[in-house]
C-alpha cells in the first residue's frame, strides 16, 4: 500500500529538501505556507490519473518501435553501451521537454492546462508536483515516446526517470543555486525559478528542464546576473483547491466557447509568446 501512494519515496525526499531549504534557502518562507494542502494532494492524487496516459503512451511507442522503426536503427540502439544510451536519452527527452513546454506555453488552449503550475505564489520544493495530470502526461509524451518509439533500454530510461524526478523537486526548491559557469550548460533552481517569475521580462522563458543550453539554442532563455524574480505566479485569477485546479483548463475551454473566442489567452503574457 506504501509503494501504491509512494510514501517512502516521499518522505525521503522530503527529508533531504527541507533541511536543504532551511540552510541555503533563497527567500525567507515558512515550510508551512500557502498551498500546502493543495501540493499534498496534487503528490498522492495525481499519480492515478497519469499512469493511464503514461500507458497509452508506453504502448503506442512499441507499436511504433515493432511496426514503423527500421530494423538497421533498432540494431544500432541496441548495440549501444548502457551509459551512451542515457546521455542520448537524457539528450532526446530534455528536447522533447523542451519543445512540449514551450507548446503549452504559446497555444492558449493548452495554457489553460499549464497555468495550473504557473499558479504557484510561494516556490519550494514541493511546487515541483503542482501540474495538472493532462499537463503531465503532454510532457511524458514529448519526452517518453520518442525513447520507447527508439527502442532505448528500460535501464536507460528507467535513469533518465529517476534523475528526471530529482531534478523536478531540486529545480523549484527554494535554495540559492546558481551553477556559476555550468549555468547555460544545465538548469539549476536559479533558473528554473526564473521561469516562474511574473516578471515582464521573464515570462515564456527558459523552458529546459536539464539542459539551459537548449534554451540558448531557441532563444529563450532568461538569466540576469546577480538578480532574483521577485514575485512567482501568473497575472489572471487562479483556483487554489485542488478539484477546482483540475477542473481549470475545461471551465476556461467552456467560457472561451460561450464568448466565441478560440484564441484569446488570458494567460501569463496575454498573448501567444512564439
Ligand atoms: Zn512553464
Ligand atoms: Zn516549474
Amino acid at each position: 500500500m506504501d509503494e501504491l501512494f509512494g510514501l517512502s519515496r516521499f518522505l525521503l525526499t522530503l527529508l533531504i529538501f527541507v533541511p536543504i531549504e532551511r540552510l541555503f534557502a533563497a527567500r525567507p518562507q515558512k515550510f508551512f505556507r500557502r498551498g500546502l494542502l493543495t501540493d499534498m494532494a496534487f503528490q498522492f492524487l495525481n499519480g492515478w490519473l497519469i499512469i493511464l496516459g503514461v500507458i497509452a503512451i508506453v504502448t503506442m511507442a512499441i507499436v511504433v518501435n515493432q511496426s514503423i522503426l527500421p530494423s538497421v536503427v533498432k540494431q544500432a540502439i541496441d548495440g549501444l553501451p548502457y551509459l551512451v544510451q542515457v546521455v542520448l536519452v537524457i539528450l532526446i527527452g530534455d528536447f522533447g521537454v523542451y519543445w512540449t513546454h514551450r507548446i503549452l506555453h504559446a497555444v492558449p488552449a493548452m495554457w489553460h492546462i499549464h497555468a495550473v503550475h504557473h499558479a504557484v505564489e510561494e516556490l519550494d520544493w514541493l511546487a515541483a508536483v503542482h501540474q495538472h495530470p493532462l499537463d503531465v502526461v503532454f510532457m511524458k509524451a514529448g519526452s517518453l515516446f520518442p525513447l520507447f518509439a527508439l527502442g532505448f533500454s528500460s535501464e536507460a530510461i528507467g535513469t533518465y526517470i529517476l534523475v528526471y524526478y530529482w531534478q523536478a523537486y531540486l529545480v523549484h526548491a527554494n535554495v540559492r543555486l546558481n551553477y556559476g559557469p555550468l549555468r547555460y550548460f544545465l538548469v539549476s533552481p536559479e533558473f528554473h525559478h526564473w521561469h516562474h517569475s511574473s516578471e515582464m521580462e521573464a515570462r515564456d522563458k527558459n523552458f529546459a528542464g536539464m539542459f539551459s543550453f537548449y534554451d540558448l539554442l531557441f532563444g529563450s532563455v532568461y538569466l540576469p546576473k546577480g538578480q532574483k524574480p521577485k514575485t512567482f505566479g501568473v497575472d489572471h485569477p487562479m483556483p487554489s483547491g485542488y478539484l477546482a485546479l483540475l477542473a481549470h483548463p475545461f471551465l476556461e475551454w467552456k467560457s472561451r466557447q460561450r464568448r466565441g473566442d478560440p484564441s484569446g489567452r488570458t494567460g501569463n503574457t496575454g498573448s501567444p509568446s512564439i
